[in-house]
């Protein structure tokens, strides 16, 4: 089985987007924001929207369930305040429900929460407590900056955010640290706030005692980890410079990168640097780089083939990277697949 542990809604129906659009105004002018009644999704557009995309591509690349999300860019924390946030992340996961009851083979559920600016994490605990045990969700995704380009929260490592951190423990599910769209206009979205977010979120990690205080808490950074593996050294030296234990020590059991990385250089440097057995297969299709590469004929975002094509792995590697190390880190897929049996 080869699991992609990346994926976002972002082929949505046309009613999601013209509700966020009116919530967003009623934000701006200070008037009432749409109702959720108001929403009207049907379940043939949510299998229109698939059919012809992810579900698509699944078939062709030989990929057979992508753990889904809400659009991450669409999460816009920033906007409005924690209720609007509340709202907007309650309607966007049951969205998703929605996709993973139509589809239980092929998507399985990560929410998006209602974090806003200034607000503390755990006041998140209870929408990610909904989507785990009532949605049967099997993980989140954890926006480390929820200004939205402005990186004035305090750092993971910080007790601010322990609360949440103890929440994902109890409830034992990893979450995939990721921000949404940027307004600085000093950063493009996909190009350069979500590496600078993932390499950010690294640095935090490695220079703090947070996993000793979560030895269970699982990390995923995504986008193969941004600037990670390329300047492995630079982290390294300064960890052991700051008398920090071996990198691939401090991320034994708690940090792991995704193969959300566009070519093929690119992945056989992440897998000769990271431990192949903190590596999880994903392509983020669609939507983060659209188009086939002039050079391959083949999208960028195709990852399945560089992985296959790697020249470092082995056949044992390339299943842990599919699927065997998915397996580890998000725990719930176990009761997942014993849910699918017993349906
Ligand atoms: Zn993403």
């Amino acid at each position: 089985m080869i699991i992609d542990c990346h994926g976002h809604y972002t082929t949505e129906p046309a009613d999601l987007k013209r509700f966020r659009a009116e919530q967003t105004k009623a934000v701006e002018k200070r008037t009432t924001p749409p109702s959720r009644a108001s929403l009207k999704i049907s379940d043939d557009e949510i299998r229109d929207s698939l059919e012809g995309a992810q579900l698509k591509l699944q078939r062709e690349r030989g990929t057979d369930v992508t753990i889904f999300s809400p659009r991450a860019s669409g999460m816009g924390h920033h906007i409005g305040d924690e209720s609007v946030s509340l709202e907007w992340s309650q309607v966007c996961n049951d969205l998703i429900h929605r996709v993973c009851t139509l589809y239980p083979q092929n998507f399985i559920g990560v929410c998006q929460l209602p974090q806003s600016p200034g607000v503390p994490p755990q006041h998140s605990a209870a929408e990610l407590e909904r989507c785990i045990s009532e949605l049967g969700f099997v993980g989140c995704n954890l926006n480390p900056d929820p200004s939205g380009g402005y990186f004035n929260s305090p750092p993971l490592t910080d007790k601010w955010w322990y609360p949440f951190f103890e929440k994902m423990v109890e409830l034992d599910v990893p979450a995939m640290i990721h921000v949404s769209g940027c307004c600085n206009p000093a950063m493009h979205t996909t190009g350069s706030y979500y590496l600078n977010a993932d390499t950010m979120a690294f640095m935090q990690l490695i220079l703090s005692d947070l996993f000793k205080d979560f030895p269970t808490l699982k990390l995923i950074i995504p986008h193969g980890g941004g600037a990670v593996p390329f300047h492995w050294g630079r982290f390294r030296g300064l960890a052991l410079n700051n008398g920090r234990p071996e990198l691939i020590e401090i991320i034994k059991n708690n940090i792991f990168f995704d193969t959300c990385v566009y070519h093929q250089p690119g992945i056989n440097l992440l897998t000769e640097v990271v431990p192949v057995d903190n590596i999880l297969f994903a392509s983020e299709m669609v939507g983060a780089v659209k188009g086939i590469d002039p050079k391959t004929g083949f999208n960028f975002d195709d990852t399945k083939r560089y992985v296959d094509h790697a020249p470092k792995l082995s056949d044992a590697d390339r299943h842990k990277i599919f699927e065997g190390n998915a397996r580890k880190v998000f725990s719930r897929l176990k009761t997942r697949a014993a849910m699918k049996a017993a349906v």
